[in-house]
């Protein structure tokens, strides 16, 4: 075993939403920190996000009828189909609010809201189909940063950073002036990260990277530090009140998702560093775990050799099966969901299977656009005149992409006969797309009504197909936690010593996805407790 070369107060393990408020609220506390990240860069998927954080109920001035925790409660039960852990749903629904002010406080991080993202089921009882609970991290100037601007994890900025092209950066600017010429100014996650991160370094901690945690130091059953494996060999570092596991989920090893997953997952589109290392230090210390099967489910598509740092990359796609003249079927040539549903619920619909067939009908699925479609908003980075890569495949009529693609022509057809046939009756009395509020967020927005803005025919040829599969952003499973994040063991007692945040921890909200930032949200939120928690601190936001 290594050395113990330092003992801190607080170490926290990852620099995502989770480790960043988690370390940024000890230190703010007058707590010793020692942070540490495993990746050579800080930030991890929260870096390359859209950097947006739900906060269910507030009071912020900007939104008229903020919304109530009455309200938040009501929402977030109508999406539990009983998978939700209700005590730590309350305390982030009460908690979120107080967690921004805290942060907003002790760092130059500032958040204003959304104008008009609606909730993800905006018709449920308790939600926001007119938005107010997805909160933007303002645009942060990287200049700020110094040395460490270099030293924030990026995607490389090629036509979809993962799902972000130019429509929806433009979007994340929110009232802000884009950049002006020359400057560093940066938004969506990079912005929550910098700022964060600049907050930290103003109260004298700087993290540590190419520190990985591999296991947990103990006295008894009380957690007293950790095992680091760096570059010059392994070290020990001592915790006086908490290790604070905030490593993300574990959506980069194949064993752990094939062990655990509900469903499968073809291609996480988080950078490849969490692999569950904070999950194996947990349950070799004995924890309960909880929201195993659970994932932040997103379609994705693979693109032969497109990678990131060795790995293969996986892109969400989400403007491209949400604009009109675009449909996903399946191998049989069949829809199978509302196309412009929220990510996350489409999880459900890959995952359906069909016990008498024995097989998962819907993966991989096709997405299917006409030419217009491609004319009029491009695709996937391509527009109409480019030459294409051999993976989009383009046909001149149905019956040869369905020879080109596998999917069944007679099906494919049938399905293309139907849906422009309902386009043309304004409805999908299918599968419902276009009666959501959110179904036309990512619409086309030119049009006036959102049945508009997502429904259109598909009827010029030449047509494309591209194979989407099933991907995610990150696990939900992880350790159990009490209302403070501390761990608990098999037998629901507290390990002393020992918290987790973020994806790293059993997620309180089950299979729900309240609106865009219901992951970073609950992450600010425990990482935030279990410092306050850890330090035994009399702040508001600790109760
Ligand atoms: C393209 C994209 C867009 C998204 N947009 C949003 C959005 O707008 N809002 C939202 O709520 N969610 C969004 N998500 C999901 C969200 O980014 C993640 O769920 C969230 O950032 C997870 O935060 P975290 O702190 O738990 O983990 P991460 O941000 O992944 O941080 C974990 C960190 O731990 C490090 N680590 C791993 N193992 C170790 C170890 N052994 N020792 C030390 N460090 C370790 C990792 O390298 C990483 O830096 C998006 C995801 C993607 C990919």
């Amino acid at each position: 075993m290594g050395e113990m070369r330092e003992t801190y107060d607080v170490v926290v393990l990852g620099t995502g939403a989770a480790g960043l408020s988690a370390a940024l609220t000890a230190a703010a506390l007058g707590g010793s920190v020692g942070l540490f990240e495993k990746a050579p860069t800080v930030g991890g998927t929260t870096a390359v996000s859209g950097g947006v954080a739900w906060i269910p109920a507030h009071e912020r001035p900007d939104v008229p009828s903020p919304p109530t925790v009455d309200e938040a409660l009501t929402y977030l039960r109508s999406l539990s189909n009983g998978t939700m852990d209700d005590a730590l749903v309350e305390v982030f629904v009460r908690q979120a609010a107080p967690t921004i002010e805290f942060l907003e406080a002790h760092s130059p991080v500032r958040f204003s809201v959304a104008e008009g993202f609606p909730d993800y089921k905006p018709e449920h009882p308790g939600a926001r189909p007119q938005g107010g609970r997805s909160f933007n991290p303002q645009p942060f100037d990287f200049s700020e940063l110094g040395e460490w601007a270099a030293r924030v994890t990026a995607f490389p900025q090629d036509f979809s950073n993962v799902g972000f092209d130019a429509e929806t950066r433009a979007r994340m600017w929110g009232d802000a002036d884009g950049p002006a010429p020359g400057s560093d100014v940066r938004v969506t996650g990079a912005a929550l990260v910098g700022a964060l991160l600049r907050g930290l370094l103003d109260l004298g901690v700087e993290p540590r990277t190419g520190h990985r945690g591999v296991d947990l130091l103990r006295h008894g059953a009380e957690v007293t530090g950790v095992v680091l494996e760096t570059g010059d060999g392994r070290i020990e570092v001592g915790a006086r009140r908490a290790v604070v596991i905030a490593s993300g989920g574990f959506e980069w090893d194949p064993e752990l998702v094939k062990a655990f997953l509900r469903g499968p997952m073809d291609g996480p589109v988080s950078p490849p560093y969490n692999t569950g290392d904070g999950l194996r230090m947990a349950m070799r210390a004995g924890a309960g775990l909880g929201s195993m099967g659970h994932a932040w489910w997103v379609p994705v598509v693979q693109m032969p050799g497109d990678t990131y740092e060795g790995h293969p990359r996986s892109r969400s796609v989400r403007l491209e099966r949400t604009r009109p003249r675009s449909i996903m079927v399946n191998r049989y040539g069949r829809r199978f969901c509302n196309e412009a549903a929220d990510y996350n619920s489409l999880g459900g619909a890959f995952h359906y299977f069909d016990g008498v067939r024995f097989e998962f009908p819907n993966l991989p699925a096709w997405l299917v656009i006409d030419h217009r479609h491609l004319e009029t908003y491009g695709f996937l980075g391509f527009g109409a005149g480019d030459e294409l890569p051999g993976w989009l495949h383009r046909s001149a009529d149905l019956t040869e992409l369905a020879q080109r693609t596998g999917i069944d022509a007679e099906g494919l057809a049938g399905t293309i006969a139907a849906w422009n046939a309902n386009v043309a009756a304004g409805h999908d009395p299918d599968f419902r797309r276009g009666a959501s509020a959110y179904d036309g967020y990512w619409g086309d927005r030119s049009q006036p009504t959102v049945a508009e803005q997502t429904l259109g025919p598909i009827d010029e040829p030449p047509f494309y197909a591209v194979r989407i599969s099933s991907g995610c952003l990150g696990t939900k499973g992880g350790p159990r936690t009490d209302v403070h994040g501390q761990v608990l063991d098999v037998d629901g007692r507290p390990i002393t010593g020992l918290y987790a945040a973020g994806n790293a921890m059993a997620g309180p909200t089950g299979i729900a996805y309240g609106g865009a930032g219901g992951t970073i949200g609950p992450a600010l939120v425990f990482g935030h407790r279990a410092a306050v928690h850890a330090l035994g601190a009399a702040v508001g936001a600790a109760r």
